[in-house]
């Protein structure tokens, strides 16, 4: 039987702390150990004591997914206690010195129509943490189905996009729970982060389509127990699974009757839902539309037409089935 325990762990993101696991079984092991601040180290570092546990006795540190609230203490880790590092293979370059997370979406935010001034302030909005990165060696490359074993149990690696698209979730067969990251949260709706296809960086991935797929995968397991990475336990995995269900299909429903006039692009349709946020939630806000139009487009349920390089995008005229 595994035992985890849950270690929140200071972030300076308004999500507000993260959830740290330790699987506290033979080779002792961190999932998510959080951001590369000073306040982040010392709460791991007290949480793990008042475990029984020293910084210097983790041998393994698997990250749910490259965002920096999460990840960010693995190169740490890798230093002071020469744990390895397990991530899925589309979050590495993610965790390298010179990804540019802005440029490699540059062509979405010009699709979007995006104002230069409302990208300016995007990346004026810089990131209170620094990049995080992983060290040179001792990284394991995951592609989802693994089984990483312990003494007494192991966690299954499943590949869960929609929020990342080497987002993973980490199994206990035995004990029935599911270590989540943001796959699914208690009390927010985890954001489809716009993203590359990294086969073809040209192409966006479909994110809302992946996170359908990525629910109806977490109601067939229907864990007893779900640990999400920020926030209170879920352990109604199925009603949780319905909320965030519900969640995407009122959005879809309430773009499409705003698309019923309109020809709008994606950045007139969040200003639309969202008029006063700036820097870094424009970016959010940007990647939410484009999920939701995408899904939209490829239901064939609104049409798409080009401007100067910008995409329009209306309801679909004509007969309407019952
Ligand atoms: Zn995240
Ligand atoms: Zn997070």
């Amino acid at each position: 039987m595994l035992e985890i325990y849950k270690i929140p762990v200071h972030t300076p993101y308004p999500v507000g702390p993260v959830n740290s696991y330790l699987v506290k079984n033979q080779p002792y092991t961190l999932i998510d150990p959080g951001p590369e601040t000073a306040e982040a180290k010392q709460s791991l570092a007290e949480g793990l004591t008042s475990l029984g546990v020293d910084l210097k006795d983790i041998s393994r540190v698997i990250l749910t997914h490259s965002h920096s609230d999460h990840s960010g203490l693995a190169r740490w880790l890798n230093e002071i206690a020469g744990a390895r590092i397990y991530v899925h293979q589309f979050e590495i370059r993610k965790l390298t010195l010179d990804y540019d997370f802005y440029q490699e979406r540059l062509s979405f935010f010009q699709e979007a129509g995006m104002p230069t001034e409302a990208l300016k302030e995007i990346l004026n909005d810089s990131d209170p943490v620094g990049k995080p990165v992983l060290p040179d060696t001792g990284v394991t490359i995951l592609s989802g189905g693994e089984a990483l074993r312990f003494e007494g149990g192991a966690l299954l690696t499943m590949h869960m996009p929609g929020h990342s698209d080497g987002h993973i979730c980490l199994y206990d067969q035995e004990g029935m729970c599911l270590l989540a990251g943001d796959f699914i949260l208690k009390h927010i709706t985890p954001n489809p982060n716009m993203e590359p296809d990294p086969i073809n960086f040209t192409a966006r991935l479909p994110t809302l389509n992946q996170y359908l797929g990525g629910l109806d995968l977490l109601e067939n397991l229907n864990p007893r127990l779900i640990l999400p990475g920020h926030g209170n336990n879920i352990d109604n995995s199925r009603e949780a699974v319905k909320k965030a269900r519900e969640h995407h299909r009122e959005r879809l429903k309430a773009l499409t009757s705003v698309l019923e006039n309109n020809s709008i692009s994606v950045y007139q349709l969040m200003r639309f839902y969202y008029p006063q946020i700036k820097g870094f939630e424009i970016y959010l806000g940007i990647s939410e539309v484009f999920a939701h139009v995408d899904h939209l487009l490829a239901e064939d349920r609104i049409i798409k037409r080009k401007s100067s390089g910008v995409s329009l995008f209306k309801k679909k005229s004509g007969c309407s089935s019952g």
